[in-house]
This record gives C-alpha cells, structure tokens and sequence, in this order.
C-alpha cells in the first residue's frame, strides 16, 4: 500500500500524530501549525492504512463549512468517495442522531429545529400567556438562562433554587417553554445537544451500538466544547473508544457560550494514558505575524504556554491605520482591496474581519459602491429573512400541523381577517386544552366565533390543508414553488411597491432554487421536506446564495476560527470595541478578547492591515476611543503606519459632525496652523505645510522641508516654530 499522499507532506511531530497506534491521542498547539491537517490525514490514514470502515468514524468540525471541507480533503487524499462518514458539527451530527432514533428520543417523527428568534418569539408568547411582566424578566435573559442551563447539561429539575425566589421563576419558565416545546415537536439548537446525550444514556442499546460503530473519534477546535458536548463525546468513547482531539487553548473563544477550555486538562483526567503531541512549526503566517501574534498573547496570564516558530519569510510589516472615522476606515480598506484585485490577486483571498457584527454594514456600503462583490458569513442571512421564514412556515406547518411558532407566523399574513382577538381566543383554548394552536383553531371557529371569524379560521384551515394535499408526492421545488404562490406570499409582497417587495419576491425565487439545488444526504433517514427545513434552520448563512462568485470574505473574528486568509484586514480595533466595553474590566474577559485577537492575526497568510477610527458611529451612537490596547501590544518594528494619501479631501464624510465640517473647510486651522504656512523644525529645518489631519493630541501635519524631504510630524511632540 502507498502511504506516500498521507505521509510526505507531514512534519516528524505531525506524522506522529497521524500513526499513533489506537489510543486516546490530544494534539495541542498553536494556530496555523496544522492540526485540521493532521485530523485530515489521520481519518485518511485509519480508512486507508488501518482497514476502519468509513461507517466506524466520526469527525467533528465547528462550522458545517469546515465539515464539507474536511470532506473534500479526506477524499482528495483517499482517491475515493467517503459517503457513509459521519462528519460535521456537535449540533448537526447530535440531530442526525435524533432523527434516527426520534421515537427513542421521545420526539415526533417529523419535530423541528427553531433558531433563536424563533425561540425568543416562543418565550414571548410564553410570557403573555402565563402574564410574567416584562419589566420583570427580558425573554433574552430567559433564553439565555436555558439555553446555559441546557448546555451544562440541566433540566429544570435538576437546578437548584437554593430558596430565591426570582431563580425559582425561572426555572419554572424554562419548564414550562419545555412543555410549549414537546406539545409542538419544537427543538432548539442546545436541546440537540442535551436530548443527544440522553438519549444514549438512557437507551443502553443504543449506546452500545453506537460505541461499537464510532471507534474513532475525532474532534476539531476541542478548546470550545461545552459540557454537553464533552459529555456526549465522553459517552460516546466509553472505555474502548478512541478520541482524537485537537486543540488550542489560546483560541479558546467561546466561554460566553459555555465552552470550556478546562476540557484539556479534563480529557487527560477521564482517558488515562493519553498521548500529548504537540506542534510547534507554524506553516501559515510570515514570521512578521506570527511574532506579532505571539507577542500579543504572550500578555494571557493562564495559558498552557507553547513555542511557535516558523521558518518562511518575514514578510511585510503590518499596516497600521489611523482612520478618522468609520467611513474613512472603509475607504482606506476598499482602496487597499482595489490595489489587491487589481495586482491579479482573487477577491476570496482577502478577507475583512471585525469584532461586532453591526461593524458590516459600512463596510459592505463601501464594497457595493466600488462594485467588489462580497460575501457576509453570519448577519443577516438567506434563510433569516423575513420573507423566507414566511414561506418556510408554510412548508413546516404542512409538514406538521403542531408547530404553533410557525402557525402564529402566518395565520394571518398575508391578512385574512383573523385578528388578534381571535389569536388570543385560540391561544386560551390550546393553554386550557393542553393543545396545538391548530387544535385550538378547529375547536373555537366550530363552537365559539362569530360567523366571520369562523369563515377566516375555516379558510386558512382548508388553505394549508389544500396545500398538503396538492404538493404531496411534489419534487421538494415545485412543492416550494406552489407553496409560495399559493400562500399568496407572492403576491402579497408584490403589493410591496418598490425595491424592497421586489427583493422579497426575488428572495422567494431564490428559495425555490435553494430546494432545486438541494441535494439530500443518502445518509439521512427523513423526507426531502424535513431534511431540507433541518438544513435551513442548521446552516443559516452557511450556503449563503452565490457561494460560487469570487468574492471578498466578510465576517467576525469569531466565525473566522480555522479558516486563512493571503490578505486580512481587522478592522475597528479601538478600545471599548476590540476589547469590547463589557470585558475591559473584567480580566478573565480581557484575556478572551485577547485570544480573539491571536485568532484574528493569525487568519493572516501574507498581509495584515489593522485599522481603528478616532470616531465611530455604531448603533446610532457616535464613540471616541482610543486605539486597542492590543495594537500596543504589538512589537513596534512589525507595524509600519500607514499615512492617509489626501488628506484634505478627507472630513468630507463627516456631515454630522459640524467641528469637523468647519476643518473640512480650512483644514488645520483649528490645529493653530494652516496649509502652506511656513515653519521651522529643530532637527528637519525649515519648510512648509503641506497636509493636515486628526485633531487634539492625535494632531498631525505633513511638512514638506527643504532638506530633509516630507514627513508626517504628531503637532504636540514636534515642536514646529511657525514662521
Ligand atoms: P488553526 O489553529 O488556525 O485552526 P491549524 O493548526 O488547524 O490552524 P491548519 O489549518 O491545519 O492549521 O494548517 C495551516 C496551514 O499550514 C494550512 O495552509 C496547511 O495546509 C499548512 N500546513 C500544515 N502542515 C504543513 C506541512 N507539514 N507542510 C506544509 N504546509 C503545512
Ligand atoms: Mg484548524
């Protein structure tokens, strides 16, 4: 057998790694020193070296994205189709579990996945129908305290109130959203994870089975598993069971989800005898940003520590660049993205990286107007718009009638006259009767409606149930395609004059394309319709449309984990946002954020930039901050400021701010100094004024002297003597 494709483009430590012998195995290292490679080689290495079957792994990744990709290269190194692999997240592979075993599991053969607005909309309801008050309780603060409790693994019996009253509450409402969730076969993404484990351990054959099949088991980015999820795998693994994990505890970035990076000194407790293997060569970054990345973590108190070096080239320094606003920001970063594209280079090479989602928006204002197409993972996504969560109600109300977030969705929109009294009326019967909305429907407009009423009910009744019958037997796109004509969505939106119903009515085609392209998984036991709603629900935003266009890659810092970049920008890096505001003071917080920013630098393969703006407007609100604390952090010999190329021009996007507009309109003179006054420096001589920027102690001229050439002087340091 030739093991040459698995093993030559391995380093001894990697190769290691790749053929140890059937025992528990935890690689640590740093980023960019190829742990996704060496889980990679090593599935390839067990099904083409070891005789494992594909059916006796199984691979967790953390984005369906890394999924498909981990896919691709197993198969590129094998030569070969690895269908039966089971591969992908901790929540799409504990769902594909629930669908097999939905009986055993105690679910509806047919339940639902909801997402988080969907879930937020339940507790709502939730709310109203047991009168908590509002001022009480936020519903986020609800979700939040089940979805923490689900992923530590706690039903609302086994928490303890511990006498307060307010807890008490709550644990009571996370029971009753329970037993909302049951009636309607509604499961929310930390429920997957929880009803997972359970379900193994409560039904020993099962688990039995399971341990038999999935020998292996390999997990990707294990510094953020929750505990569920750690339970679930640790479940899984039994006695005989072989985890391969890999892992970096300095990337460690979702504790405020309830990772837990304590996991890697757990893992070597529960699996006694577990090989350590580590990697020190990083392959991906210059030594430029790799030394500025090591220096930036180096500040974390708590890290295991580790060495990372590499041995390709130093590369460019890293831009550094001081905008004055945000749109300045983006500017400069469309201008650089230009230079980049026009260079030959391809646009999904480079990617815009930034802390908080609502940062996206000026820059993707930026990127239509220079007509460079782009891509935003996370944000508002394809199958989050409201016009596609519309349709999909439908479809999900006619695959089961039960599901009352869907029903309330669309009972009445488009409008046909059922109205919020008789809402309320059909929302008392199902709290009274212990029933479905749509129960409650049938049951009032038979005995309690006035004729109108009843006629509406009845109608929207015999719509959906019309639907049901007609698209029966359907392919999955012209079931879609039916639905959203004859809901009347189309129709209703048409109404929408303008762009926006246009863009809905778009979108609506486009989902019609979405269930053509749809390709099931042989693996899955369900039918297309419910494997196509699981696959809305799961990978919003992840099959974003156009995922075929080379594009400029948008994204948090967040969703950046695992993926490399030729050309990065992180943008926003001020205090307040990158740190964020509510980590400053908190150190464990800090370091998270700091560790989010080794992410974000080490995303880079050739070139960063690193971009903060004096002055921000975000969320409505203008903020002036400080450059991040994390730029300081950075060796001062691998950044290389980058100076604005026309300044004057530059206070033009500065409409709302009437200070600057009066500097727009005599630039410098609120610094003491104007454009061509003449003035004498100490060291550089004499010359003459030839730029202006910033203000206060962030002031700065561009002076053009007569022996020493242009340069950028800071006003307060330089002590220029007007003339
Ligand atoms: P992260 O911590 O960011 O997830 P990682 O440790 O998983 O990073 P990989 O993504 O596996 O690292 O590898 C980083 C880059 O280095 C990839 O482009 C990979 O192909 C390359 N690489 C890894 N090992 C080698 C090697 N032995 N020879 C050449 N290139 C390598
Ligand atoms: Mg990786």
């Amino acid at each position: 057998m030739d093991v040459t494709p698995i093993l030559d483009s391995l380093n001894d430590a990697q190769r290691q790694a790749v053929t140890s012998p059937a025992e528990p195995t935890l690689v640590i290292a740093g980023a960019g020193s190829g742990k996704t490679r060496v889980l990679v080689h090593r599935a390839a290495w067990l099904i083409d070296v070891e005789g494992v079957s594909p059916q006796g792994l199984l691979a967790v990744t953390f984005t369906n994205k890394a999924a498909a990709e981990m896919r691709h290269r197993i198969e590129a190194l094998l030569n070969l189709p690895v269908q039966h692999l089971w591969i992908g997240t901790f929540h799409g592979l504990a769902h594909r579990m629930l669908r097999r075993h939905w009986r055993e599991a105690n679910l509806p053969q047919n339940f639902q996945i909801i997402d988080s607005d969907d879930q937020i909309r339940l507790i709502k309801r939730l709310f109203k129908n047991l009168e908590v008050d509002d001022s009480q309780f936020a519903p986020k603060e609800i979700q939040w305290f089940i979805n923490a409790e689900k992923d530590e693994g706690r039903r609302p019996q086994h928490i303890d109130d511990g006498g307060d009253p307010n807890l008490r509450q709550k644990i009571s409402l996370y029971a009753s959203y329970e037993e909302v969730c049951q009636r309607g076969g509604l499961v929310d993404f930390a429920e997957l994870l929880l009803r997972a484990h359970e379900l193994l351990r409560d039904n020993a054959e099962l688990l039995g089975h399971y341990r038999r099949r999935f020998k292996h088991l390999l997990v990707d980015e294990f510094q953020d598993t929750n505990a569920i999820q750690y339970a679930w795998l640790r479940l899984l693994a039994g006695a005989d069971g072989v985890p391969f994990v890999v892992g970096d505890d300095d990337q460690s970035i979702y504790r405020w989800r309830g990772a837990r990076v304590e996991h890697i000194h757990q893992f070597q407790r529960d699996f006694p005898g577990t090989r350590v293997v580590k990697l020190e060569q990083n392959y991906r970054s210059t030594a430029t940003i790799l030394n500025a990345a090591n220096a930036v973590i180096a500040n974390n108190a708590s890290r295991l520590g580790k060495n990372l070096w590499t041995d390709g080239a130093e590369g460019e320094a890293i831009r550094v660049y001081s905008a004055y606003n945000e749109r300045d920001e983006s500017d400069f970063v469309i201008g650089r993205l230009r230079d980049w594209i026009d260079h030959g280079n391809l646009r999904a090479d480079s990617a815009i990286l930034y802390r908080s989602n609502a940062q996206s928006r000026v820059l993707e204002e930026g990127l239509i107007n220079a007509g460079i197409p782009y891509r935003v993972y996370g944000g508002l996504r394809f199958f989050e718009r409201m016009e596609i969560k519309d349709a999909l109600a439908y479809l999900r109300l006619i695959a089961n009638r039960d599901d009352d977030s869907s029903f309330e969705r669309i009972v009445n929109k488009p409008t046909r006259g059922i109205g919020a009294r008789t809402i309320d009326m059909m929302r008392s019967y199902a709290r009274a009767n212990a029933c479905s909305l749509w129960r409650a429907a049938g049951a009032i407009a038979s005995d309690d409606l006035n004729g109108r009423a009843a006629n509406a009910v009845n109608a929207f009744m015999s719509l959906i149930e019309r639907m049901a019958r007609e698209t029966d037997g359907l392919e999955l796109q012209d079931k879609v395609d039916h639905v959203i004509h004859l809901s009347g969505l189309v129709d209703f939106f048409k109404k929408d004059k303008g762009e926006k119903g246009e863009t809905r009515i778009e979108n609506l085609g486009e989902l019609v394309s979405a269930a053509k392209s749809f390709t099931p998984d042989p693996a899955e036991e369900m039918s297309p319709l419910d494997e196509f709603l699981s696959h809305a629900a799961l990978e919003a935003g992840e099959g974003q449309a156009d995922a075929w266009e080379d594009c400029v890659q948008l994204m948090t810092m967040h969703s950046a984990k695992g993926l490399e970049f030729p050309l990065v920008f992180i943008c926003g890096m001020e205090d307040g946002l990158f740190p964020h505001q509510r980590s400053i003071a908190d150190p464990n917080g800090l370091e998270e954020e700091r560790r989010l920013c080794y992410v974000g630098i080490t995303r880079a393969k050739e070139m960063l930039y690193i971009t903060h703006a004096e002055q921000r407007r975000l969320h409505g609100m203008d903020n002036f901050s400080q450059p991040s604390r994390f730029i300081a952090e950075i060796p001062v010999e691998h950044i290389e400021e980058v100076r604005p190329r026309v300044q004057v021009t530059r206070p033009m996007h500065t409409s709302y701010s009437p200070r600057r507009k009066s500097a727009a309109a005599s630039p410098g003179s609120e610094m003491g100094v104007r454009l061509g006054q003449r003035v004498r420096h100490k060291k550089f001589g004499d010359g003459v004024i030839l730029n202006c920027e910033g203000q206060g102690a962030h002031a700065r001229v561009e002076v053009n002297f007569e022996t020493a050439g242009t340069k950028w002087l800071v006003l307060s340091y330089a002590n220029l003597d007007l003339m």
